[in-house]
């Protein structure tokens, strides 16, 4: 099988054009779910890993064709790995806001008693053929930095302005865009699934110089 046209299980523009512009290169067209008026799949898992298989099989069900779907989040050391797969509804528990501002704040507020700002921004990726593809492709990526108190910078969403990137010494807010979607995570992670896709045969292995 040679994959050509590939669902999104994500309604998100930033990442359907992250991830789309990687896989035109291989000859896949990325078609968001929205556009073949397929709704978003609940997320009610423990791991981001059976999350991003269930997006895909939802969407993948829905529409018949191949699909692809991710997971992501952002896990601090010393929270044990938290708010992992409740990261875009940290706040909610402590009675907040589904937000960027109110998650944020809940993050540093529960690293206040702890020296260890070790924190890694996690994504993986979930490819299945079908819905019931008994072998699904999977990639991820580990992308790690630390949590500081005080905002810097514009770019980006979510955790960004409080994600330090130490070798760098600037936060993924003060990034511009393509430096982003060079290293990020979810950059890693769509990397190791174009490499699977070609090892795999499931696409045309590209030219040496593409
Ligand atoms: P999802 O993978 O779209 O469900 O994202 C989960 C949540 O993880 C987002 O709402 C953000 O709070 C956080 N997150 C994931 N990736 C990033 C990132 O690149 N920057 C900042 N926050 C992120």
């Amino acid at each position: 099988m040679t994959l050509a046209r590939v669902v999104l299980a994500s309604n998100n523009l930033g990442k359907l054009n992250e991830m789309g512009s990687l896989l035109e290169p291989l000859g896949i067209e990325l078609i968001p779910q929205r556009f073949l008026g397929i709704g978003e799949a609940e997320e009610p898992h423990p791991t981001f890993l059976e999350n991003a298989l269930a997006k895909a099989r939802h969407a993948s069900a829905a529409s018949g064709l191949p699909a692809l779907a991710d997971d992501s989040g952002i896990c601090a050391t010393a929270l044990g790995g938290a708010p992992g797969v409740r990261s875009a509804r940290f706040a909610e528990t402590a009675g907040g806001a589904r937000s960027d501002a109110d998650n944020n704040a809940c993050l540093v507020r529960a690293l206040q008693a702890f020296d260890d700002r070790s924190a890694w921004y996690y994504c993986v990726l979930v490819l299945v053929r079908s819905a019931d593809d008994p072998q699904p492709i999977v990639a991820d990526g580990v992308w790690r930095g630390e949590v500081i108190d005080t905002p810097r910078g514009t770019g980006g969403f979510g955790y960004d302005p409080h994600f330090l990137l130490p070798a760098l010494g600037r936060t993924v807010a003060e990034l511009s865009r393509a430096e982003k979607n060079a290293i990020s995570h979810r950059a890693q992670a769509m990397r190791a699934l174009c490499a699977k896709l070609v090892e795999q045969g499931l696409v045309p292995r590209p030219a040496p110089d593409a």
